[in-house]
């Protein structure tokens, strides 16, 4: 892990890294990001390989404008308000995910919904640029650990997790950006941060706070707790050695039981980041018609698959009747 110092060179080279696929950790307004290429799906892996977090949570996307933020969201008149007061700044905002866009599916964790947001930080602004593609970035530590405001935060957190920190000096702003749901009927304040709520109102009135609002250590401990989870349709049974010939088998591994109607295999080499990158968009393919249960081969409780076991436990516990957006 080498600490660089902003400059022409050293941004070229981070976005080198990014559009590589690997982690660079940068600064922002709010806090450091821990940041990968937000369109590909191996990188928000390694984003949550880095973080060891035993959870799928959505990320925020980092884009340079509203401009941008279009490509990827399913604009509105409300958000082209705040867009117009806040951007850019510490407000993210949640929009319905736009017909064909780039965005990873395990950067939104499976959801049809994206955070999006347009930092002001000059630093931030000239990676985002310089990669020329949306940035997916939490937090740049360790799960559990708090946000880091400064570079050598991050590297006691993450060390050799991370090949590059820029270091942008101290975060000004120093708590994490407002998240504003707009993808409901009525706009939600998802968590409270750098924006406060009064500013937001007065652009666009009233908003709702989340019942589920979560307040101190609870928020700290558990920051994706707010957002519902993508689940299947179909029943999903778990731990399947063998496959029955009404089911999709979600595979893992080179040694796969014959019989089901359709297999797609995680990561036929048994690599659990390749697996991450594929769980979501391989759930929704074997989520059809046709397809009377989804089987899914037992995945190791290390690693990556701490998180993977999480989401499919959840599937299974809840199959069809969560919130599906
Ligand atoms: P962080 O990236 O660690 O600053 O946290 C991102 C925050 O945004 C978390 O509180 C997430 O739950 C929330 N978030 C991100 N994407 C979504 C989404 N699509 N729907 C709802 N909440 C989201
Ligand atoms: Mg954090």
């Amino acid at each position: 892990m080498t600490i660089v110092e902003p400059t022409a060179a050293t941004i070229v080279a981070a976005a080198k890294l990014l559009t590589d696929g690997k982690l660079v950790a940068f600064p922002t307004e709010t806090v450091y990001g821990l940041g990968g290429d937000a369109t590909n799906e191996r990188a928000v892996a390694a984003i949550f390989e880095a973080k060891g977090r035993p959870q799928f949570n959505p990320l925020i996307s980092h884009v340079l404008d509203a401009g941008e933020a279009r490509r990827f969201v399913r604009w509105s008149d409300s958000a082209e308000r705040l867009a117009s007061r806040f951007w850019p700044g510490a407000l993210t905002l949640v929009l319905p995910r736009a017909n064909g866009s780039a965005i990873a599916l395990l950067a939104t964790a499976g959801l049809d919904t994206v955070a999006i947001r347009a930092p002001s930080h000059p630093v931030a602004q000239a990676l985002i640029r310089e990669a020329g593609r949306p940035i997916a970035a939490p937090s740049a530590n360790r799960s559990g650990a708090i946000s880091p405001t400064r570079a050598e935060h991050v590297a006691e957190s993450l060390g050799a997790r991370v090949p590059m920190i820029i270091d942008g000096g101290p975060c000004l702003v120093g708590v994490e950006s407002t998240v504003l749901d707009l993808s409901r009927d009525a706009p939600v304040l998802l968590r409270p941060g750098g924006i406060s709520r009064e500013a937001i109102e007065a652009v666009i009135g009233r908003i709702a706070l989340s019942d589920a609002l979560p307040t101190g250590d609870a928020a700290r401990r558990s920051p994706g707790q707010l957002a519902s989870h993508y689940a299947p349709a179909r029943p999903v049974r778990l731990d399947a050695t063998t496959a029955g010939a009404d089911e999709g088998l979600l595979a893992f591994g080179p040694d796969v039981p014959s019989g089901a109607m359709l297999t797609f295999n995680l990561s036929p080499a048994g690599d659990l980041a390749e697996a991450a990158a594929n769980l979501f968009a391989m759930m929704r393919a074997l989520d059809r018609p046709g397809i009377g249960r989804i089987a899914v081969m037992p995945i190791p409780e290390t690693g990556l698959g701490l998180a993977i076991n999480d989401r499919l436990r959840r599937a299974a516990a809840d199959d069809g009747k969560s919130d599906r957006r």
